[in-house]
């Protein structure tokens, strides 16, 4: 919780301040900002370089937002910064607005800010400000587990903030210490506000040369260092230009949309007359965040992809009740194996905005119709037009759109790969294959082990009394609030079948579910047989991971998205196109490590 001491922000967990009570803004900008020498270096940045800065200890933001505003007033057209910080105990919406609006200087990046921090969720969160000009990677967690996953030699400059050494011993400890030097290369600077003893002996010990300087306001002394290396930092390097994306479903939009934003030229070739003509074209889809208490590999990238996804669906398909609602979700402990996950899940302590428990009867209260079940309440849930998503990512002035071009060959050349089908042949430094299952046809994925599933969704009439479900609900199946008389009920999962006939079978297997587990919602839909339905074939791995990454030189993928393709493809596509560019990763090593093709497929013995 936060409190206030003489107008300013104080945590009385720590019993410190959050930054100096003269003006913490004018002491970012002595102590971190001209401490780093952030205006020379931001200058000295080219088109297309990236720049990254790490915090320890995110607090209210006012660094991040100093830094930011710095960022765009030196470094030139095309550069970009990267910002990452951790934080353990995120402030509260309202907490962060009261803290951020003592510096009404700030306001547009404040404003900017706090739209995103809404969508915060535990473990690592990637926001892209200012057109993706700008970068935030925030791991909420300590500082200890989330520093040892940034890759080596990736940080260019270090802001040390964590609260007063003595208040705060564990921010400054040398696990930390060792985790910064490890994370630190040969041009790497470092600032701090303190220049207690200890900390100054303990990153001298790290590898930092260490200078004491005038500090800001009534703090005599400050510190500033460099890191003592030889090695050069492990990003950057050299992207090209031009990149050819394979599949235009959300993954393969996604995927153009961040490279797009990356300044980068992108070809994006798709077989079908339009996008989302396959998995991608349900008419709706809904935002459903579905993971395990156990938090294994799977289930902690679909958290992140979660608060990513929300996110990124608020700039480019802002909640309007016509291509978007946040109506929320219910997931309803309908059978004995969701109860028994539900109750795992509730055990675990989750910040209400993105989870609650709920009995029958606020379920009820929720949905606008009598529930048998309590549940799960997810308050950000809703449903998108997912054809409509992947028509406004890839609607970038850099992204040149070719339709009705299937892919058949993708073959390697002596400088990168060439990519060919019926009348056309593209050379390309960099490909990324986005085509779900039929990315086996191409010689590098042959043997993968990617499975087409079908699924088919039913359109039910609405009536009068079902006209009142307010909210998604969810079992094992789903069915959405109406929209213009019509609600959407899903979805059938048929492995190893793309067929796309429409079934009377998957019809009643859609009824069927809402039958035994919403009885109220079907009675309120008074057995009128569906108006219509659509199938589709996603693309599955065993264990269902994704697959997002590096491939072999040059050859990228965002495969296998299953079900979850509208929360998982924002994600995907940031981690392929940060690794494209030598950029930091938006997620721990050991996620990267558990999405990356060339890894897991090695392990598997291919
Ligand atoms: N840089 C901040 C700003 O611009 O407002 C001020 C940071 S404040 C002095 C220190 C922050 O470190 C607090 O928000 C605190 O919750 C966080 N913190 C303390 N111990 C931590 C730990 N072990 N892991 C992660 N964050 C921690």
């Amino acid at each position: 919780m936060l409190a206030w001491k003489d107008g300013q922000p104080y945590s009385e967990r720590y019993g410190d301040v959050y930054f100096s009570s003269d003006s913490g803004l004018e002491e970012t900008r002595h102590v971190f900002l001209q401490g780093n020498d952030l205006v020379q270096r931001f200058a000295a940045l080219g088109a297309g370089d990236s720049f990254c800065i790490a915090e320890t200890g995110f607090g209210t933001g006012l660094n991040f937002l100093c830094a930011w505003q710095l960022f765009e007033a030196h470094a030139p057209q095309g550069a970009s910064l990267d910002f990452f910080s951790v934080e353990l105990f995120p402030l509260g919406d309202e907490e962060l607005r009261a803290a951020l609006a003592l510096w009404p200087a700030l306001g547009r990046y404040a404003e900017a800010m706090l739209a995103f921090w809404r969508r915060r969720v535990p473990g690592w969160n990637r926001w892209s400000f200012a057109g993706g000009r700008v970068r935030l990677t925030l791991a909420m967690e300590d500082v200890a587990q989330a520093l040892p996953q940034l890759p080596e030699r990736c940080v260019d400059a270090w802001f040390l903030d964590g609260f007063s050494p003595a208040k705060n011993p564990e921010m400054w400890g040398d696990g930390v210490l060792s985790a910064i030097a490890r994370a630190s290369h040969g041009g790497t600077t470092l600032a701090t506000y303190t220049s207690a003893g200890w900390v100054r002996r303990g990153l001298q010990q790290a590898g930092f040369t260490v200078q004491r300087v005038p500090g800001y306001g009534r703090k005599r002394e400050m510190v500033r260092g460099q890191f003592l290396a030889s090695a050069p930092a492990s990003r950057g390097g050299a992207t090209s230009r031009n990149v050819l994306v394979i599949g235009g479903g959300l993954a393969g939009c996604a995927v153009a949309r961040a490279l797009a934003q990356r300044g980068i030229q992108v070809t994006l070739l798709e077989r079908s007359p339009q996008l989302a003509s396959a998995a991608s074209g349900n008419p709706r889809g809904i935002l459903h965040a579905r993971f395990g208490a156990g938090m294994n590999a799977l289930h902690r990238f679909v958290l992140a992809a979660y608060g990513h996804a929300l996110a990124l669906l608020d700039e480019v398909s802002p909640v309007d009740g016509k291509y978007r609602a946040e109506c929320g979700l219910l997931q309803l402990a309908g059978t004995e194996e969701e109860a028994k996950r539900i109750v795992r899940l509730a055990a675990q302590e989750w910040p209400p905005h993105l989870l609650q428990t709920v009995d029958a009867k606020q379920a009820g209260h929720l949905a606008g119709l009598p529930m048998a079940h309590g549940g799960l309440w997810f308050p950000a849930g809703g449903w998108v037009v997912p054809p409509e998503v992947c028509a406004r990512l890839a609607g970038h002035p850099d992204i040149e759109l070719r339709l009705e071009s299937e892919v058949t060959s993708l073959q390697r050349t002596a400088s990168g790969w060439r990519v060919g089908g019926e009348g056309f042949a593209f050379d390309a430094e960099q490909v990324v294959v986005c085509c779900a299952h039929q990315a086996k046809a191409l010689a590098p994925f042959a043997g993968w082990p990617l499975q087409p599933v079908r699924g088919q969704i039913s359109l039910l009439p609405s009536t009068p009394e079902s006209e009142r479900l307010k909210t998604v609900l969810c079992v094992d199946g789903y069915c959405a609030p109406a929209v213009a008389g019509v609600h959407v009920a899903g979805a059938t999962s048929s492995f190893d079948d793309d067929a796309l006939d429409i079934r009377a079978a998957d019809h009643a297997v859609n009824l069927g579910r809402i039958d035994a587990h919403m009885p109220s919602l079907y009675r309120a839909l008074g057995g009128a047989a569906p108006v219509s339905g659509r199938a589709g074939v996603r693309c599955s791995v065993p264990g269902a991971t994704p697959l997002a990454g590096k491939v072999e030189e040059g050859l990228y993928c965002s495969l296998a998205h299953g079900t979850r393709g509208l929360l998982t493809a924002g994600l995907a596509a940031e981690v392929v196109a940060a690794q494209m560019c030598g950029q930091l990763p938006p997620l721990p090593q050991e996620l990267l490590d558990a999405l990356s093709p060339s890894q897991r497929l090695r392990n598997k013995g291919k």
